[in-house]
């Protein structure tokens, strides 16, 4: 900026002033005109006219037809004028005041004429102007001299004042520059090698948070895309553990008893039947797998949306509990079920696998003849379902993690209760999907409470 500035100034100043100065010539020579051209001119036109040339900083002589001076008005430049001074222009060398035809001539053929000159007397360069002024009785001729020097004068003192402008200039910059440096390019780097770990997968990676705040912001975002990259690393890994360890277990045990079939029980009906029901078990339990896993990424990536419609959740509850009947019967479990008349606004199939997973978990983790609770109650705002057993129940450290996926409070827990480790989390996903509260109490060996709460609000909204 500081040097294009300085370029502008040393190109355009010059001809800018001297432009400025030749339309001042200019201007003084229209009043001296007009000021010739009056019928009787007053002591005050005089006198203002000379005021004028003065404060210009210009002599000037005004010379009738035949060459001779008829007014010569007092000046300013004294001995730097150089109308009465011998010059030379081109090989002419005379005295504009007493030789003035040469000038004349140059008038009549270019009106207004002008000619710069190097001062010999004031070593500076000089403007000669002369225009030529018709009247009705004769012509005149009127010619202005003035030095160009003050231009040069005020060039030098700009160009001063501008190195010193610049040098100031240069020095806050510089202040500056090591100021944003220090704040904000070096923060970037820093974030830049930061996430250049990141991208060769080292997790570890850590934004520092700095006084700005868009880098704040940057650093903040990137944290957090480290922490769910890392997240999103560790859930790969336990998916490939995991799946690997429950597809290969199912799988090891099919062979095997295919196996066995083959070599031992095939002409034995009963042992035979026995060896097929573990196959078609653990099959069912492949499947369960399989569909579990596509069920609960399907509703974490979003893929399917909450289709809301009106529907009595009482007697959802008790199509579910139908569903289970066979395995209540079969562990003798005493199921009561003390709901509420209630309509809710959600989606059903969703919230019906919900009590399902509930209901199930309830079931696989109670011992033969205990009782399971299942309450609805319905108020203004909220209605509120609770699946109450008095199974093995959870202990504290394993509680915040039973809505992971994957996650088996008891890792070899008999398999043939179909455990996946993906009931809750797909309960978990639906219920978020909803917006709808939920949670568990539990104690060990005293049983657990599942419950969830599904707000009245959005009955009011599609009421509205
Ligand atoms: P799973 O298919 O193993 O039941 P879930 O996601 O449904 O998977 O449950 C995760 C874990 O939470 C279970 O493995 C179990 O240890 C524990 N759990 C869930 N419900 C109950 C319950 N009603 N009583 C005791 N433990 C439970």
């Amino acid at each position: 900026m500081m040097v294009l500035l300085g370029f502008l100034l040393v190109v355009f100043i010059k001809p800018y002033y001297r432009n400025d100065r030749i339309n001042t010539i200019d201007s003084i020579s229209s009043t001296m005109e007009s000021l010739l051209l009056k019928d009787n001119v007053s002591k005050a036109d005089v006198e203002s006219a000379s005021r004028t040339i003065i404060g210009n900083n210009v002599c000037a002589l005004i010379l009738n037809e035949a060459g001779n001076s008829v007014y010569s008005p007092p000046d300013s430049l004294g001995q730097l004028c150089l109308l009465d001074k011998q010059i030379s222009i081109g090989d002419m060398v005379f005295t504009i005041k007493d030789d003035p035809e040469y000038l004349i001539d140059s008038i009549k053929k270019e009106n207004p004429y002008s000619i710069t000159l190097d001062s010999p007397y004031a070593g500076v360069e000089m403007l000669i102007y002369g225009k030529q002024i018709k009247s009705t009785l004769s012509n005149y001729y009127l010619i202005m001299n003035t030095p160009l020097e003050p231009i040069e004068s005020y060039i030098d003192f700009i160009l001063n004042q501008y190195l010193y402008v610049a040098v100031i200039v240069v020095m806050i910059s510089l202040v500056i520059a090591f100021i944003l440096a220090r704040n904000i390019s070096a923060p970037i780097v820093q974030m830049k090698n930061e996430a250049n770990k990141l991208a060769q997968g080292n997790y570890d990676a850590r934004f520092e948070i700095d006084s700005f705040s868009e880098i704040n912001d940057l650093a903040t975002t990137l944290d957090d895309a480290t922490s769910k990259l890392s997240k999103v690393n560790e859930l790969r890994k336990d998916l490939v553990a995991n799946v690997s360890h429950d597809i290969k277990t199912p799988l090891t045990m099919i062979k095997a008893y295919a196996e066995m079939i083959k070599d031992i029980s095939g002409d034995d009906p009963i042992k035979r039947n026995e060896h097929l029901d573990v196959i078609i078990q653990e099959t069912e339990y492949l499947d369960k797998l399989v569909s579990d896993m596509s069920e609960l990424s399907k509703l974490q990536s979003g893929v399917i949306e909450v289709k809301r419609e009106n529907f009595d959740l009482k007697e959802c509850v008790e199509r579910v509990a139908l569903l289970l009947d066979k395995a209540i019967n079969e562990k003798n479990i005493d199921l009561k079920l003390d709901l509420d008349e209630c309509v809710v606004y959600a989606d059903e199939i969703k919230i019906s696998q919900v009590i399902y997973n509930f209901l199930s978990n309830s079931l696989k983790y109670s011992d033969n003849d205990t009782s399971i609770t299942v309450t609805l109650r319905s108020d203004e705002d909220k209605v509120r379902l609770e699946v109450k057993d008095e199974g093995s129940g959870i202990s504290e450290e394993a509680l915040p993690y039973i809505w992971d996926r994957y996650y088996k409070v008891d890792k070899n827990f008999n398999r043939s209760v179909n455990s996946t480790g993906l009931g809750l989390a797909i309960a978990k996903a639906i219920l978020e999907a909803h917006k709808a509260r939920y949670g568990v109490e539990s104690s060990l060996k005293e049983g657990s409470t599942f419950w969830f709460e599904l707000s009245r609000d959005y009955e009011e909204e599609e009421e509205n």
